[in-house]
């Protein structure tokens, strides 16, 4: 029995989970709330690995970089590609917007009951100071990964400088990410459960009633993720990376569920980063920053929601835009989507910096908010698809994908 479990490749099981989660979820209705905790302990021991695994994994990273010149190269590259992919997804938010029109002809009818989040603190220099953690231990202990990650970074370049002499605690990091990915791997064990309880919860307790008269807007969502996942994506796979695309979406089918049911891009940063290494090849170097990072600040999917939803807003209040507006936009959702935290529902809480610069009525906020969290689940599996196609791009660029690897059919 137990044999029979194990030998079918994780993926298989964690696609067959999420399709019976599904369909339990429909056949139980809000009951399946009951199960929900499955998936939440799920989430606990993932989110566990993330602070350990970020810091040895990029330290132990950086350091195998060898020099200070290829970080630079590959940190530079990995930026230019994540700001280009935002760029180019914000615009098809807002071309989308401007076609399909989401928010014109709807009743205005106020939803009941939902707060409003209060804008998000816009002051750039705030942001800047945040990046810089003040006490690492702390940073640690809250667990907020970006000034972590600036932690990390910093140490593997000072262990680069330092050379020969920090050797022993080079060997440490080196120790540490394999444990790490050693725990990954049991952790990852649970995903088929996790999945199909949080696919049940969320079939079983979403109200189709709150769906109907946005169910255009819903659409636009998932039309535009599927876009950027399937035109986008593939162009830099076989464009940049010259890879075939059949050998990348069967690696990382494992992290997009999980991205997918989790709505977290932090919580599948564990997978996404074992699929990474384990199945499509790429070096630990390459992938523990570029996947840490893009977890982090590359988020496509949540950078064209924010185009769409604003130009939604804009259309719900007959407030006419100027083509200043939509530059407007187009900066404020790429930095909206830098700023939002890989963690489920973040991208309603930037809306309120988009919709405030260009003046539209945050009240818009309520309108999406009943169904933001299917909407949520696309846009992160988006947004750790992107991390592992600038991951690719970037590691066959450097030379750091082992390509052998990448093409084989061994995945787990
Ligand atoms: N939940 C998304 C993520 O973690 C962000 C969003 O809300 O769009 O990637």
């Amino acid at each position: 029995m137990l044999n029979f479990w194990f030998n079918i490749p994780l993926w298989q099981r964690v696609v067959g989970a999420l399709a019976l989660g599904i369909v339990t979820g429909l056949l139980w209705g809000p009951g399946a709330e009951n199960i929900k905790w499955v998936g939440d302990l799920f989430i606990r021991a993932i989110k566990m690995l993330i602070v350990p695994l970020i810091f040895f994994s990029l330290v132990s990273g950086i350091a195998a970089l060898g020099d200070l010149k290829k970080f630079g190269d590959v940190g530079g590259k990995a930026l230019l590609l994540f700001l280009a992919t935002g760029a180019i997804s914000v615009s098809l938010g807002l071309t989308m917007g401007t076609i399909f029109q989401p928010g014109v002809g709807l009743d205005i009818v106020m939803p009941t009951g939902i707060d409003i989040p209060a804008p998000a603190s816009t002051s750039i220099t705030q942001m800047i100071l945040s990046l810089i953690p003040e006490n690492p231990v702390m940073t640690m202990a809250q667990g907020q990964i970006l000034p972590l990650i600036i932690f990390a970074m910093l140490f593997g370049v000072a262990l680069l400088m330092a050379g020969e002499e920090a050797a022993p605690i080079v060997r440490a990091a080196d120790a540490g990410a394999l444990v790490m990915q050693k725990m990954t791997i049991l952790v990852m064990e649970l995903t088929p459960f996790g999945v199909f309880a949080l696919m049940a919860w969320v079939a079983g307790s979403f109200g189709f009633e709150a769906l109907v008269p946005l169910a255009k807007m819903v659409a636009l969502n998932y039309a535009g993720c599927f876009i950027i996942i399937l035109v986008v994506y593939p162009i830099i796979i076989k464009g940049i990376a010259k890879l075939s695309l059949a050998d990348f979406f069967r690696g990382i089918i494992d992290a997009q569920a999980v991205a997918f049911s989790t709505a977290s891009s932090n919580a599948a940063l564990p997978v996404t980063l074992r699929c990474m290494q384990r199945n499509l090849g790429v070096s630990k170097s390459v992938s523990s920053f570029t996947v840490a990072l893009g977890a982090t600040i590359n988020m496509d999917g949540t950078a064209m929601y924010l185009g769409l939803v604003a130009l939604f807003g804009a259309q719900l209040y007959g407030i006419e835009l100027s083509w200043m507006s939509y530059v407007l936009i187009a900066l404020t959702a790429t930095l909206g989507s830098v700023g939002a935290a890989g963690i489920p529902g973040s991208g309603l809480i930037m809306m309120s910096l988009v919709l405030s610069v260009i003046g539209v009525p945050l009240e818009t906020i309520a309108f999406v908010a009943g169904i933001n969290h299917i909407m949520d689940m696309m846009r992160t599996m988006t947004n750790v698809t992107g991390d592992a196609t600038v991951s690719v791009a970037v590691a066959r660029m450097a030379g750091e994908i082992d390509v052998e690897e990448y093409d084989s059919d061994d995945d787990i």
